[in-house]
């Protein structure tokens, strides 16, 4: 084979802010340590990122993603005010720090502003290390059409609702009216923990997935992220709506989330992408890796994510996150981003056009890419990103002072 092309990969759900957190949540503080006990950490971290430490921990974090073949992102974005609440002066300061880092870096980006207004699904104020994430509705449209102006070729704006308990029921129904039909991303946290389960069950009396589509016109405009907990009637009504689900297996591993019902769904035709979330893994050969090697080990079968038409589980689940990647990210040209493989790298040794998928996603841990191409333009040569070193520079100062700080 003479040119080994794969189609670049977009990353459906991530947020920046927490790759800076990666390996700094492992050590058990309670025997019941859980997504809960994980999310405390996580806020004390977000509490001390502004615009500039933003800028440089998503700028680092994408010349990652570019360097292993992630062309597009989707930043779930919710770290909006100053610590206290307030906003900056700029009320969109921290919006635009990711915006200049995808700009900077060369990478795609899909940025979802999100809607945060609630501490639960009973409706409680946020609690005060919540107080930075959260907007009244006109607040939040105000920022949305800010940012939908400086769209570009690259630069695409939709909107995320953080979760059913962080969205009270009307001011959901209260955005969706007012974006209407219009044609943008819109993304929400779903079904990730089973006490949200229990919780929506207990106060809106059904399922979370259950009650989004009986109270949102979900359709293919919509990603849901995570969907690990669902009844059987859920999964079809995800396939039926054409929305894509946004699996993170390696975060979904990390947190202890659970299992998603892989081959059930794909049976109905359901359509899925990947997303790196909170970036303990920046791979998206590992997340296609573990994305199949989950469900081996509980069904104690092979190859689950094969399918009728396509018996290569690498060729399938690849060719179905970078379809469902593009629905959810809403990149034109995004389709044209590729990825060259490095042709003389052993683990590609005697690749045929019916293997590179499988050896691309299961042979090896090396970096098997040459260069990325992105919106034309080559982001990544001989496997590096042209301003690696400059970027880990800072990111490495920025990273030391956000530790001493604490
Ligand atoms: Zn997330």
């Amino acid at each position: 084979m003479r040119d080994l092309v794969l189609p670049g990969i977009p990353n459906i759900h991530s947020h920046a802010f927490q790759r800076a957190m990666a390996g700094l949540a492992e050590r058990q503080l309670n025997p019941a340590d859980s997504f809960w006990t994980w999310r405390e950490l996580m806020y004390r971290f977000a509490g001390r990122i502004d615009p500039e430490a933003q800028y440089d921990i998503a700028a680092q974090l994408y010349v990652e993603m570019l360097e292993a073949g992630y062309t597009s992102v989707c930043e779930f974005h919710y770290l909006h005010h100053q610590p206290d609440g307030r906003p900056y002066a700029d009320p969109a300061a921290m919006s635009r720090a990711i915006i200049a880092a995808a700009r900077d870096t060369g990478i795609r980006l899909t940025l979802l502003p999100v809607l945060y207004m609630s501490g639960g699904f009973d409706g409680r104020a946020l609690s005060e290390r919540q107080r930075r994430f959260g907007h009244s509705v006109d607040a939040y449209l105000s920022l949305l059409s800010t940012l939908r102006a400086e769209q570009h070729e690259s630069l695409r704006v939709g909107i995320a609702l953080h979760s059913l308990r962080a969205v009270p029921a009307d001011a959901l129904a209260e955005v969706l009216s007012a974006i209407g039909d219009a044609v943008m991303p819109i993304h929400i946290h779903i079904a990730e923990q089973t006490a949200e389960v229990d919780d929506c069950i207990a106060v809106r009396g059904a399922r979370p997935v259950e009650w989004l589509l009986a109270n949102a016109p979900v359709d293919a405009r919509w990603t849901l992220v995570h969907a690990t907990h669902l009844s059987d009637s859920e999964m079809r009504g995800i396939a039926a709506s054409k929305a894509v689900v946004a699996l993170c297996p390696t975060t979904e591993a990390n947190l202890g989330d659970g299992l998603f019902p892989l081959r059930e769904f794909l049976a109905l035709g359901g359509r899925i992408g990947i997303g790196s979330d909170s970036n303990v893994s920046v791979s998206p050969v590992e997340e296609l890796r573990w994305l199949e090697y989950g469900q081996r080990l509980i069904t104690r079968q092979r190859n689950v994510g094969s399918s009728a038409a396509q018996p290569s589980a690498g060729q399938n689940l690849f060719e179905l996150a970078i379809a469902g990647g593009l629905q959810s990210c809403q990149q034109e040209g995004a389709a044209r981003d590729h990825l060259v493989l490095d042709a003389d790298a052993p683990a590609l040794a005697g690749v045929t056009p019916e293997t590179l998928h499988d050896r691309f996603v299961f042979a090896g841990n090396r970096p098997l890419l040459r260069s990325v191409s992105v919106a034309g333009r080559v982001v990544v040569e001989n496997g590096r990103h042209a301003q690696a070193e400059a970027i880990a520079r800072r990111y490495r100062g920025r990273l030391q002072a956000l530790l001493t700080d604490s």
